[in-house]
Order: C-alpha cells, then structure tokens, then sequence
C-alpha cells in the first residue's frame, strides 16, 4: 500500500512482524487507530477471522474499508474441499494475483482521492513491473529445484496459491487457518509422505508455532529418514519492519530463495537482488 500511496498517505499497519493474522483480535488501542483512519484497507477473504465484525461495523459508520482481494476475480479463488465453502485468503503467495490487488488498490484509492488519483496509478504500475520480475525469479527458482525432490513441506496450508503459481507440491500439519489443530493423524501421514519421497528439508513459518514442524522431524527420524529444517519462511507475516524481509518483495524473495536453496535448488545465496 505504501508503494502505491507514495506521499500521500501515512501507511499505519496493525498487524506487525510474526503476527498471525487467523488469530489476530484487535484492542481498544487498534480500534482506536482505525477509527482516526481516513481510509482501511484489508487483505480479506476472511483472512483477518477476527476482525470482521469490526471492519463491517466501521463500513456502516460511512468510513471506506475495502479488501484488496476484491480485486481478484472469483474464478482464481481456491475452495479447499476441507474448507467446507470457505475461500483459502493466502492470495499474496502468488506474486500475479497480488499485483492484481495491486491495481485495485490503486483504484480505490484514486476513487476516494481523485486529485491525486495519476500519482496512485503510476505508483501502481511501477510497483507492478517490480512485482512481474519477483514472479518471474519465484517461478525460475522453484523450476531449478530437481523434480523428486520439489515439494514444500509447512506448518500450516498458506501455500496453496504458490503450489499452483510455481508448480511445487505442498503438504502441511496444518489445515489453511491456523485455528485447526493438527490431530496425530495429520502428522503422521506427512511423517509416511516425507519417508516416501525422502524430503530432504522442511520449513518452519515466522507467525505459526514450531511445534507440529518438530513432531513431523521427530517422526521421520524414528523412521531412519533424517530431515533438515531448511529455515523459516514468511508465511502470514511479513519480516522486520525497515529490514529487506519486512517489505513484500523481501518476503517472497526469502521464500522462494530458502525453499530452492533447501531442497537443491540453483539460486543465488543472497537472492534475486543480492539483499537478503
Ligand atoms: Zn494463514
């Protein structure tokens, strides 16, 4: 948002470095934040599960709050069958549909501030062509990685649009929210999967808890398969603020870096842009 806004707002997030926002439920102190707010903007698809009551509630008050996923068509969205009607809201994992929310950020933007709605719509379109270079790095490193060997093991189901932007296959402890516990049964099915295909790494997420990522460890090495943590990914929460991961190129550029670089991949250590 920041990119497309330029300076003409002051960008206020919420939610900050390893936040789970499935989870998330705001104070009296966040409330307060979004009600001096001139303008909200979410990520939605109910996303924030606990925040919808008060973004409803604000909207009604006559505020503009929007969900830049409404600038995805609903014909991209993924329905999990164990999602039982919901829409799985991990939209930004592919680089292609979040430049999409990109464009419509912009949009709204321009809608509620018409005079400088030309600057929001070059902001956008620059901001877009960085975007088309990240999707085209993520999708030539996750193509380096050698066949058997792709699949992305995680904690939670947050990369169902990556698996089909990028062509990696994932398995996760956890269902697409993190409010799902993972049963026994889970684990040791991704236990049994990882032994099969002798996976060489797993992957722990910034904003979930480690816990069920160990079980899995512990599990294939009872099996005599030992499974390297190939680091932690950005999942649901981008990195430090003011740090290279903080931002949203940053993050997908960690990821995609980590994941390759784990799992034999060809990529340069320090990233697509020699930052991380
Ligand atoms: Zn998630």
């Amino acid at each position: 948002l920041k990119q497309v806004a330029g300076e003409h707002a002051k960008v206020h997030g919420i939610m900050g470095e390893g936040v789970d926002p499935h989870l998330f439920k705001p104070t009296r102190d966040h409330i307060k934040d979004l009600m001096e707010a001139d303008i909200i903007v979410y990520s939605g698809l109910n996303l924030e599960g606990r925040m919808a009551d008060t973004f409803g509630k604000i909207g009604r008050s006559g505020k503009p709050v929007f969900a830049v996923t409404e600038g995805i068509d609903k014909s991209y969205q993924r329905q999990p069958p164990e999602m039982e009607g919901h829409v799985d809201p991990h939209v930004w994992m592919d680089v292609a549909a979040w430049s999409a929310c990109v464009e419509f950020a912009a949009k709204a933007l321009s809608q509620f501030d018409p005079p400088h709605a030309e600057d929001y719509r070059k902001n956008a379109e620059a901001y877009r062509a960085q975007l088309k270079q990240l999707d085209d790095y993520v999708r030539k490193a996750m193509l380096s990685i050698p066949e058997e060997q792709r699949v992305l093991v995680t904690a939670h189901d947050a990369f169902g649009y990556y698996s089909r932007a990028y062509k990696i296959p994932v398995l996760s402890a956890q269902g697409v929210s993190t409010e799902s516990e993972a049963g026994v049964h889970d684990v040791n099915q991704l236990v049994d999967a990882l032994v099969r295909r002798k996976v060489p790494a797993v992957f722990f997420e910034s904003s979930v808890s480690p816990k069920n990522i160990q079980a899995v460890i512990e599990g294939a090495a009872r099996k005599g398969h030992n499974v390297l943590i190939g680091g932690e990914l950005f999942s649901d929460a981008m990195g430090q603020g003011g740090t290279y991961e903080g931002t949203y190129i940053g993050m997908l550029d960690h990821n995609a870096t980590t994941i390759a670089r784990a799992l034999g991949g060809d990529v340069p250590a320090r990233g697509m842009q020699g930052k991380l």
